[in-house]
């Protein structure tokens, strides 16, 4: 079976991988590059099929989503990591101090072993793919635990890799929770964990049994921050796509609004117009992604319910009725929102996007830093004082300033959360970074000083060094 799926084979798949790396502990470039482009091809030759087992996992994912969010995303990022390896991979020279000369020092980037990478569902060729591809870069061994709600994708992935990749080397995991539990308590190397802020926490705890470091890519409220010079209908063509692409189930969707007092009714009825151009109807329409499961819906609908129960304005951006059967919502907007509705409270991860409206910067700046630190945050404005005045006085792991969800794809730009949104990064250099150990080495020749500064002490010379060396 290619997909593994009980918990002895994950231990000895663990054992397996760990023998494999103790075998080889420092793939060539050469080597790392033909992995790279395996995964490459396997990407190409293959588009449709991803396309077709994330439709089947979410029960209606458009295909240019997963063009957009899962295929070119990956894509790129293993062309920016073949084409730069070479250099991450050269050892760093660093500087010697005087007392030491003469020697050379620098920096090896040495593989970790075996790397553990926990995928989350919403973007799972993205996110299985992507650490994956950084993880062989950096010439590790890598174990993938795909997500239960993304079976089809999982099963695919790993029929897939297994023509390319010995076992050994890369192996995916299947299963429920109870197979991630005990895939999250192995002594991996390095744990890789993308998922919400809840389970990372857990996963943290069982990592740290074993010492084993972590990167936690998590989630959160991202805010966007709409600056009062702006042009609303720009604004909005800047920001719709990071909410609409995959329904809102993506880690960076703009998750609420601050939008200047008095343009509230305006903002609202550009999100309208330009939404309604996107998708002139929901249900049926195979450019709108359904939302993954019942539970994520029921969960979404009773976000709506408890916000209208506290007072809110709901306001879907399409007249048509939700067909429960295709799990697709439509954009909707919140206003007289409120921090004592749960959808200020938590992660939205759908298509419900609330407004608040704000008087001063100072004001939203207060709220956004009151709150958690979020994953992104989005700037809409061309007044380098205002974005400035967010950049310097506000935390996110990320921002983007006049677009949304963009940096992320930006392959040259570390991506990671801070505080509650996580911890780590990866991307570019950072991601080989992340899976290797910078090991410090520091190298002598032939000629050596240090024989000046043996004991018996209080000599000419300690005098010398201690008089030179201690100011
Ligand atoms: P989740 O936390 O429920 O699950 C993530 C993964 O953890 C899954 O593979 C799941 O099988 C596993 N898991 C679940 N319970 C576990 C446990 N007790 N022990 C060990 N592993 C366990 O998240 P999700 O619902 O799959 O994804 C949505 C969340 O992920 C959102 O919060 C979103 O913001 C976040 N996310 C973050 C990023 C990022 O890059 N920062 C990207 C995508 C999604």
């Amino acid at each position: 079976m290619n997909l593994i799926q009980t918990i002895n084979d994950v231990n000895q798949c663990f054992e397996s991988q760990q023998g494999q790396f103790l075998s080889a502990p420092y793939r060539s470039y050469d080597e790392r590059i033909i992995d790279l482009k395996k995964l490459k091809k396997l990407l190409l030759d293959n588009k449709e099929a991803f396309i077709d087992a994330l439709n089947k996992d979410f029960g209606g994912r458009s295909s240019d989503d997963t063009r957009i969010g899962d295929i070119i995303t990956t894509i790129s990022g293993l062309n920016y990591t073949i084409k730069n390896l070479k250099k991450w991979m050269k050892p760093q020279k660093r500087k010697v101090g005087l007392l030491f000369q003469p020697a050379k020092a620098s920096i090896l980037f040495q593989p970790l072993g075996v790397v553990g990478v926990v995928v989350p569902w919403n973007y799972p060729v993205f996110l299985s793919i992507g650490p994956l591809a950084t993880a062989l870069a950096a010439g590790n061994c890598v174990m993938l635990k795909m997500s239960e709600f993304t079976p089809e994708t999982a099963k695919l992935l790993a029929n897939l890799l297994q023509k390319d990749f010995n076992q050994k080397q890369v192996a995916v995991i299947g299963g429920e929770v109870d197979i991630a539990t005990a895939f999250t308590s192995l002594a991996f190397d390095h744990l890789f964990f993308t998922g919400s802020t809840n389970v990372g926490k857990i996963v943290m705890k069982a990592a740290a049994n074993n010492l084993v470091p972590i990167t936690l890519e998590l989630g959160g409220k991202s805010p966007a921050i709409i600056d009062d010079k702006i042009d609303i209908k720009l604004a909005v063509s800047r920001f719709i796509l990071g909410k609409v692409l995959n329904s809102g189930q993506t880690c960076v969707a703009p998750d609420y609004i601050f939008c200047p007092e008095g343009k509230e009714a305006e903002l609202v009825e550009e999100l309208g117009n330009v939404y309604s151009k996107m998708f002139p109807k929901i249900n049926g329409n195979n450019d709108c992604t359904s939302i993954i499961n019942n539970a994520q819906f029921e969960r979404l609908n009773g976000l709506l319910d408890d916000a209208r129960n506290h007072g809110a304005n709901i306001i879907p951006l399409t007249v048509e009725s939700v067909d429960k059967s295709q799990r697709k919502m439509p954009l909707t907007v919140l206003t007289d929102v409120n921090d004592n509705m749960k959808v200020m409270q938590q992660e939205i991860f759908g298509p419900i996007i609330p407004i608040f409206t704000y008087k001063s910067t100072t004001e939203a700046i207060q709220y956004i830093n009151k709150n958690d630190r979020p994953l992104a945050l989005y700037i809409y404005s061309f007044d380098k004082a205002f974005q400035q005045e967010v950049l310097l006085n506000t935390h996110a792991g990320g921002v983007c300033i006049n677009e949304a969800t963009f940096h992320v794809a930006n392959d040259d730009l570390p991506f990671g959360g801070i505080g509650e949104s996580g911890m780590g990064q990866y991307h570019g250099e950072e991601g080989f970074k992340t899976f290797s150990h910078g090991k410090s080495i520091l190298e002598k020749g032939h000629i050596s000083f240090a024989h000046l500064l043996f004991p018996p002490f209080g000599g000419m010379m300690h005098k010398l060094v201690y008089k030179l060396f201690i100011r």
